[in-house]
């Protein structure tokens, strides 16, 4: 039996908005092509309304809901909602499961938006893609919700705080995966100093223990994940595994159960547009052996050996379907 795959981040939907003539049968531009989730086995896939700290970021984060409600209007043969209808039926259906989450809350609210615009914002958003699997306060860089990756001595603002507080009891988790390290810290401390409730995981990352980068996570914060029952889905990027070693993929994998994180641990493969990057240090953005979404039999294929068979299923699709059908409970 071929093993379902449920890929917590991938960036579609800013290549359709963005990128002339795009489209989401193109695997020539993309990765996470729809023909490609369909060559692994992908029944469920969240992607990501990703954008920039810019002045249009709302405008480009409004379209790219729109887009993604049109995905499943349009290629309804092939896609539909992840919801738990969805979810009940997954096996006996060849469709895709597609969720919508938030890569940047710079989308929500861009630096010069009044709160009754960053709030009617949210909730179009909302109401166009249905439900969000995660929130993402920031990117790489700053922005009036906090510090990202590669922000030093950034944390959690004012505005952060107001976010945090607007996100309560609406069943979004938020997603570490885009913090600094003390915005990650501040948004734990202000979601337990106030009793948020709100479900803290890192949608696409890996273990800074492996590969020193901003972008994986410390153990630290990995395991206060863990603890809190939410997930961590591993990133495929070669940079963020280490750049020469393609098997490093396995381990940062490993690390995950290492650290207790045997019901946490998921796939965050995180693929996107990649033609109009300029720096040639990233390219090939991925391993050959991950480098589309038709690779997941062959790299499950590859941990057969390697994991139980209830630990590949987890890590495959039931940790994050739990997460989400908990979520919802
Ligand atoms: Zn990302």
């Amino acid at each position: 039996m071929k093993i379902p795959i449920l890929d917590m981040h991938c960036d579609l939907l800013s290549y359709l908005a963005r990128i002339p003539d795009a489209n989401a049968y193109a695997k020539d531009d993309i990765a996470c092509a729809i023909p490609f989730l369909q060559e692994g086995n992908v029944r469920a896939q969240i992607l990501a309304i990703y954008t920039d700290v810019k002045p249009e970021s709302m405008d480009l984060a409004r379209r790219q809901a729109e887009i993604f409600s049109d995905l499943v209007v349009k290629s309804g043969e092939d896609v539909t909602y992840l919801d738990s209808g969805f979810v009940e039926s997954w096996d006996q259906q060849n469709r895709i499961g597609i969720k919508a989450s938030v890569e940047n809350a710079a989308g929500i609210g861009s630096e010069g938006a009044s709160w009754q615009e960053i709030y009617s914002q949210f909730d179009f958003i909302l109401e166009k893609v249905k439900s969000l699997a995660y929130i993402s306060l920031t990117h790489h860089t700053e922005n009036r919700f906090g510090g990202g990756n590669y922000t030093e001595g950034i944390g959690l603002k004012d505005d952060g705080k107001k976010l945090l507080d607007y996100m309560v009891g609406k069943n979004i988790p938020v997603d570490l995966s885009h913090t600094s390290d003390l915005l990650a810290e501040g948004i734990l401390n202000h979601i337990d100093s106030n009793n948020l409730g709100i479900p803290v995981i890192a949608s696409h990352s890996n273990f800074r223990e492996l590969w020193n980068h901003p972008r994986n996570l410390t153990d630290e914060f990995a395991k206060e994940i863990i603890h809190r029952g939410g997930l961590i889905g591993v990133n495929f990027l070669r940079a963020f595994l280490d750049p020469e070693v393609p098997e490093r993929l396995f381990d940062h994998i490993f690390h995950g159960f290492q650290i207790g994180g045997e019901k946490s641990i998921c796939f965050g493969a995180d693929y996107f547009y990649t033609k109009d990057f300029k720096d040639p240090d990233r390219f090939p953005f991925y391993f050959p052996l991950v480098e589309n979404a038709g690779k997941y039999p062959s790299l499950l294929k590859s941990l057969e050996d390697k994991l139980s068979a209830e630990n590949l299923e987890g890590l495959a699709y039931r940790n994050a379907l739990e997460f989400y059908r908990k979520l919802r409970a």
